[in-house]
């Protein structure tokens, strides 16, 4: 790609904010638009079902610019604007009553929740991806009202938190044996399977729904076993699918997101994509994975910056996220991958909610966690980075976490 004097950035999320921000840093300072379908400028989600819907956090805490940084930084921001189509060979997306022209495209379009076919979305049934979406739940979450929720994966178990908070009974069901066993496995997900269990949440495990039903005054949720839930209010979350329509329309490859390589270039040399929607090839763990954190969000819109001005470099962060839930916080680094974890160290005071957790794969750390012990990370991610650390000594708990990662045994070259 020739330097561009015209990048178009489609979607108004965190990635394209990173992204604009980035070209700005970077000194380009030709014209950069954002195209975003919402009606607010770009904000951070995580607070959704956090700060935000506990009523902790201000509203204007959300957004990832204040209000001016736009116009200070000469970024077009265009709400409330659906691009409905690009047009790859003419180098122009289309948007309501025009064209924008780009010479370079950012496709950061994010992902949208999964919906149950069972639980249309409704006045007591909600999906949590916006902020509009986290005000109206925010409503709902009354003292003694009873409030279900479908899924026991991050969203659902941190509204469950913010719920129960609020004074709400909260039912929450899932089809797997634990919440997050599939992002955490059993020994972890048990961690916080019991997390909300002591907090007073009703946790249903192993259970299928078959139907939902809203009537005037709630919601019936209806499972294979013939049992039922009634509930004030319903909360599904059952993930997130990436948004990858105006992709396939234009003919990009697209498989479970947009296809990039290390650089986040798409199969067309003028189209990018990062974050939600983007499966992108990780130099380190070699293979195409879609990452839908917020860490990820800012770094891929950033490096996606750098590829458009020709100063780019392969993406290779490890995947990072957080949660907090009621008293408890965690960060997690690394990813499991397809073929799963075979053992799992356990370091600190794992009923007491303080302790490091590491996923090991054919005698390598590929992924880690602390839970509340907040000076771990680093260690952590120095362990998670080192890989073929001493898994005995990892083990025994005593040696501090840099130590074992410098001592770790490095691939030959
Ligand atoms: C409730 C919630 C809590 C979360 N909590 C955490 C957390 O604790 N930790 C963590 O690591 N991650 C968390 N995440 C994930 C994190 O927020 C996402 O990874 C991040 O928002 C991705 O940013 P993005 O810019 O790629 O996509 P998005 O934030 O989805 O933004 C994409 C934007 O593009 C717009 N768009 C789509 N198509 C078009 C189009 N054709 N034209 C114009 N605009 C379009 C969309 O409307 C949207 O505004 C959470 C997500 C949610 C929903």
């Amino acid at each position: 790609m020739s330097q561009p004097r015209s990048v178009v950035v489609v979607g108004g999320g965190l990635a394209a904010a990173r992204a604009a921000e980035g070209l700005r840093e970077e000194g380009f300072d030709g014209r950069v638009v954002i195209v975003g379908a919402e009606d607010e400028r770009p904000y951070e989600r995580p607070p959704l079902s956090k700060g935000y819907l506990l009523g902790t956090d201000e509203r204007e805490s959300v957004f990832a610019h204040p209000a001016d940084w736009y116009v200070q930084h000469d970024v077009e921001l265009v709400l409330r604007t659906r691009v409905t189509s690009v047009d790859l060979a003419a180098r122009a997306v289309t948007v309501p009553g025009g064209e924008l022209a780009y010479d370079a495209l950012l496709l950061a379009t994010g992902a949208s929740p999964r919906h149950l076919p069972a639980a249309p979305p409704g006045r007591r049934v909600g999906y949590l991806r916006t902020i509009g979406d986290s005000e109206r739940i925010k409503a709902e979450l009354r003292p003694d009202r009873n409030v279900a929720i479908i899924g026991g994966g991050w969203v659902g178990l941190e509204v469950a938190a913010a719920a129960r908070s609020a004074g709400c009974q909260v039912v929450v069901l899932e089809a797997a044996d634990r919440p997050l066993q599939r992002v955490l496995g059993a020994e972890v997900a048990d961690v916080f399977a019991s997390l909300h269990t002591s907090h007073g949440v009703d946790l249903w495990t192993g259970v299928s729904v078959q139907g939902v039903k809203e009537g005037p005054d709630g919601v019936t949720v209806r499972l294979e076993d013939g049992t039922s839930v009634r509930a004030d209010f319903l909360l599904v979350g059952v993930g997130a699918r990436p948004n990858t329509e105006l992709a396939e329309a234009a003919g990009l490859d697209v498989d479970n997101g947009v296809v990039v390589d290390a650089y986040l270039r798409t199969s067309h040399p003028d189209v990018l994509a990062a974050g939600d929607v983007a499966r992108a090839h990780h130099p380190r763990l070699d293979r195409h994975i879609r990452v839908e954190h917020w860490d990820n969000a800012i770094g891929q819109g950033r490096a996606a910056a750098r590829t458009i001005l020709g100063t780019g470099a392969p993406y290779d962060r490890l995947p990072y996220f957080f949660t907090d839930q009621y008293d408890v916080g965690i960060e997690y680094v690394g990813d499991v991958g397809p073929d799963g974890y075979d053992d799992v160290v356990l370091r600190g005071d794992v009923p007491g909610r303080v302790f490091t957790a590491f996923w090991v794969r054919r005698g390598r750390v590929v992924a880690g966690m602390h839970m509340n012990d907040w000076d771990a990370i680093d260690g952590v991610r120095a362990v998670v980075d080192a890989g073929a650390v001493d898994l005995r000594a990892l083990r025994e708990g005593r040696a501090p976490l840099e130590e074992l990662a410098a001592t770790a045994v490095r691939p030959s070259p």
